[in-house]
């Protein structure tokens, strides 16, 4: 429990944007990368655990198909009309205080949530919630309002909190709903043209923090997440893939440095997706006319459309043993088999790619605020020189080298008169998982073999000599 909640790297998080395209300007979507941060660990550690409890209503969607299935038996009346709600800013709206409030009445409940107490998880929450400090260029802001943007609980609240939230709402109402279907913060309901407004102003007052927007069909159409809604003659709701209008058809080329496999599997999925969402077979036709077309503007041959199915992989066993590589194209394939053959699993994971080389979202961190980092050391005065690693900010660890008389480095400089230039101190490597860093720092001390080390860190396999010589 402890080695679950212990912060294993202490970067503060970070604030950054990407563009929503289909909106007029382009505004941003704010985006907190909390990956490292203080409380990473324990947010992590309480998504698992609260994660079980989302869901627990009819009114819980899973996905799109889920959402498909549950429409089937729909008929509405002939002046019913359906309408999508959308909370506004959902993460930022849901009050910390109510929703711990709601999820205390939660585990009320429940016999056995966790290994620690239900007060000592809601007091662990509560700070997760809370720690909603970020940085954006160099300087410290606290979100004000809501749960923590980044934190991999929020999600979960947000949607425990709405559970309670819908269910007030829906009891409330003088005019019920046929169906009130919720993936996160849209949902899909009918509503008589009539009672429409009302109905929304009866969910905006429910709780000043959420707000919603409203949509009502169009020609007999909405979009509800990525499905189309045909609302049909006689009551029924047909369904069909939506794609914004700013959609380009762009998909994984056929050209690119990817594993066929990869490629495979875009059509697999593109093709799955027009058959669940499709609510009749011409639906399902017209769609997959209209992926074949798009992948072949994206460099797919024909012969990829007639390919048998991708094997569904068996389902992971705590046996397996899993490994990924970057992807080489040839070598990758070789390699997979070989493993294959002593039932070692491999994945590929695409590195350089266009996006990598051209999209730089997040600010650069300052050199000695890096954590995780794999550094270099160089003495001013000689040609000495250090590999380390540390977990924490960079320069906390350097200024031990300069002040722990244990350190080699520290009675280098001692001993000698010399002083270190940390100037020229250069990040080989960063790696927040403790093990793999402190692969690649002995990675780092056998191919730089650096004076001052006294030994190689921790011990490689030999097979590593052949690579490295
Ligand atoms: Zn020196």
């Amino acid at each position: 429990m402890y080695q679950k909640l212990y912060p294993t790297s202490e970067c503060p998080p970070k604030l950054y944007g990407l563009p929503k395209i289909h909106k007029i300007n382009a505004p941003l979507r704010p985006i907190v990368s909390s990956c490292g941060s203080v409380t990473y660990n324990a947010s992590k550690y309480l998504a698992g655990v609260l994660g079980p409890l989302v869901g627990d209503t009819p009114h819980h969607v899973i996905n799109s198909e889920d959402l498909v299935n549950k429409l089937h038996d729909v008929k509405l009346e002939p002046d019913d009309k359906l309408v999508s709600y959308d909370v506004c800013a959902l993460f930022t709206s849901v009050p910390v205080d109510q929703a711990l409030e709601v999820i205390k009445t939660k585990f009320a409940k429940e016999k056995h949530v966790s290994d620690i107490s239900a007060h000592q998880i809601i007091q662990l929450l509560d700070l997760c919630l809370s720690s909603t400090y970020f940085v954006y260029k160099g300087e410290f802001y606290k979100q004000k309002h809501g749960c923590a943007m980044g934190s991999p609980v929020s999600p979960i609240v947000a949607n425990l909190y709405m559970e309670a939230f819908e269910e007030k709402a829906l009891s409330s109402t003088p005019s019920p709903t046929p169906f009130w279907y919720r993936y996160v913060d849209d949902t899909l309901t009918s509503k008589k043209e009539q009672e429409i407004e009302a109905f929304t102003a009866h969910l905006n007052s429910i709780d000043t923090n959420i707000q919603f927007t409203c949509e009502v069909e169009k020609d007999g159409q909405i979009p509800f997440l990525d499905t189309l809604l045909h609302h049909s003659e006689d009551g029924g709701i047909e369904t069909s893939v939506y794609r914004k209008p700013t959609h380009t058809d762009q998909y994984l080329n056929f050209q690119s440095n990817h594993p066929l496999q990869h490629k495979r599997s875009v059509v697999h999925t593109l093709f799955h997706r027009a058959k669940v969402l499709s609510s009749s077979s011409s639906r399902e036709r017209t769609e997959r006319k209209h992926v074949k077309s798009a992948l072949r503007n994206n460099g797919y041959p024909n012969w990829v459309f007639a390919a048998p199915k991708p094997k569904k992989p068996r389902p992971r066993s705590s046996d397996d043993i899993v490994t990924g590589f970057p992807y080489v194209r040839g070598l990758s394939e070789k390699l997979s088999r070989t493993f294959g053959k002593h039932g070692v699993k491999v994945y590929h994971k695409p590195t350089n790619s266009l996006r990598s080389r051209l999209t730089h979202v997040k600010d650069p961190t300052e050199k000695n605020k890096v954590c995780g980092a794999i550094y270099h050391i160089q003495c001013s005065d000689c040609n000495e020189d250090y590999i380390g690693e540390t977990e924490r900010p960079l320069h906390k660890r350097l200024r031990e080298h300069q002040t722990r008389t244990q350190s080699a480095v520290y009675e280098h400089i001692e001993g000698n008169n010399h002083t270190l230039n940390l100037e020229s101190t250069s990040v080989l490597d960063t790696e927040l998982h403790p093990f793999r860093r402190k692969v690649k720092e002995a990675l780092h001390i056998k191919a730089r073999r650096p004076s001052l080390n006294r030994d190689s860190g921790i011990e490689l396999p030999s097979v590593y000599d052949l690579i490295l010589n």
